[in-house]
């Protein structure tokens, strides 16, 4: 039988929060600097505490933990594969028993309705690790027949210290993504959150002291970008660098840094008349766009509908945004809560401007909720061309963009327009079809009547702009 979900508690109550300083070798300290940056709650504006502010001279503090603790003859490195696995079942076990405390936490630092942030961040952050314990001891090496009389065999070693710097909208999750594969494969850590949401990782680093971590092999880092994310990009004692967020901060690395790891975003998605359930069809590619408030990589912003059903399925769409429960993430009933940030938000509301001057048909939406600070209503647009840019630019907000297309060749030539590729999918029921397009679509993931369908079992990364290497 499958594992069955807990049922939804309610928020915990969270009188104080515990875990505000930089977490190396497995202690609490202080920034070398002496600040400390606010975290604040999206939904109400409100500051939810400070955080202890890391720089240069407390990464290099992080990168010396983490050095010590993967060298030569410590524990971490003489620890049997297997035990290995076994710590990352126990952080597993003790995400599980501080669930709801970590999904409110979530919810509170990000926005994010708790009901997701229970049932999806922290379900995937969980299964993540359960999957790398798995590995631990299966990584192999070969052997090979090599001429003359020779035994020949390679070996994997870890990497070393990896350095990681993670975005804003799945911040428990990314963090998981991160530490798990490096952890299984022996390497140690030192992790940057973003700067607008550090409680969750802050919260985890309690935790993976108490399953019994050496000390060192996993360092948190809380600060901001042109700071400790820089000091982590460009250390020399750091053996690699795995980085999620934007194509400008990733560009700034790119001739600097071959060796690195960035990963990036964008997106696509196309669905055509065949398919019987178009109900269905617009179900998921709307929660494609309006999962997380539209703050996903994957977000399905672009939809290309065929001509026979493009206003049926616009009409369908639009019924079910206005259906859309919008309010306190902490209620459990809410499923859309507010942006990340003031400078998001404008942002999201500038493209949306845009949209309307540039003449695409405003369906519903398309402002901010009244008195409710950064909460923006879901949004489509219809009449969208490909040359405006709600087409083009990544809006990373709560924004549909239902286009019109006749052939398959043209939609698959205009999905393929773009910079980006990440994720793609495919609405049809028509196997040669769902074949012939995924083949054809530039994204490192393409679904088929479905979408966001991602497993801690597969590889996950993107094509062109979108991303170098694999995740997962
Ligand atoms: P976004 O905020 O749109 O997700 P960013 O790329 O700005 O995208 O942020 C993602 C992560 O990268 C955050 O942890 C941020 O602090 C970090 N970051 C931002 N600028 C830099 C930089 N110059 N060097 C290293 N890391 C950075």
């Amino acid at each position: 039988r499958n594992a069955c979900p807990p049922p939804l508690p309610q928020p915990v109550k969270i009188p104080e929060i515990k875990h505000t300083k930089i977490f190396i070798n497995n202690e609490w300290h202080t920034s070398i600097k002496g600040k400390k940056f606010p975290t604040i709650n999206p939904a109400t504006g409100v500051k939810i505490c400070d955080v202890e502010e890391a720089d240069k001279a407390d990464v290099d503090e992080a990168v010396r933990a983490a050095r010590a603790a993967g060298q030569r003859g410590s524990e971490w490195r003489l620890m049997d594969a297997s035990s290995r696995g076994r710590l990352l079942h126990r952080l597993a076990d003790l995400l599980e028993r501080e669930r709801a405390v970590l999904a409110t936490l979530e919810s509170m630092d990000t926005g994010k309705p708790f009901l997701h942030a229970f049932f999806v961040d922290l379900d995937g952050s969980i299964k993540t690790l359960r999957y790398y314990a798995g590995w631990t001891d299966k990584i192999h090496g070969k052997t090979m027949p090599v001429d003359e009389n020779f035994v020949c065999f390679t070996k994997h070693e870890p990497v070393g210290v990896c350095g990681a710097i993670i975005p804003w909208n799945f911040p428990l999750l990314m963090f998981m993504w991160k530490i798990a594969p490096a952890l299984a494969c022996g390497n140690t850590v030192v992790i940057k959150p973003a700067e607008q949401t550090p409680l969750t990782a802050l919260h985890v680093g309690a935790i993976i002291k108490e399953a019994g971590f050496p000390p060192g092999v996993v360092n948190i880092v809380p600060g901001f970008g042109p700071t400790a994310g820089a000091a982590i990009a460009s250390h020399m004692n750091i053996d690699k660098v795995a980085f999620t967020g934007s194509t400008e901060v990733r560009k700034l690395w790119e001739k600097a840094q071959q060796n690195r790891v960035p990963q990036s975003l964008k997106k696509k998605k196309y669905k055509d008349e065949d398919t019987d359930e178009l109900q269905s069809a617009v179900e998921e590619t709307q929660k494609g766009a309006f999962f997380n408030q539209g703050q996903a990589c994957t977000a399905a912003s672009r939809i290309y509908v065929e001509e026979p059903v493009y206003d049926e399925f616009v009409r369908l769409s639009v019924e079910r945004a206005k259906n859309i429960v919008i309010g306190d993430p902490l209620e459990p009933r809410t499923s859309h809560g507010p942006q990340i940030d003031q400078h998001q938000f404008d942002k999201i509301l500038e493209l949306v401007d845009s949209g309307k001057k540039e003449g695409a048909m405003l369906e519903c939406g398309g402002c901010a909720v009244e008195d409710r600070g950064l909460f923006i209503h879901p949004t489509i647009f219809s009449d969208v061309k490909d040359h405006m840019r709600i087409a083009k630019e990544e809006i990373f907000g709560p924004v549909q963009c239902i286009m019109k297309f006749k052939t398959q060749e043209e939609v698959i030539n205009r999905a393929n327009s773009s910079h980006y590729g990440l994720t793609a999918a495919v609405f049809t029921r028509d196997i040669h079809r769902a074949m012939s397009v995924s083949a054809a679509m530039e994204a490192g993931t393409v679904w088929v009547n479905c979408y966001n369908a991602l497993h801690a079992q597969a590889p996950f990364g993107g094509y062109k702009m979108s991303g170098n290497g694999r995740e997962l």
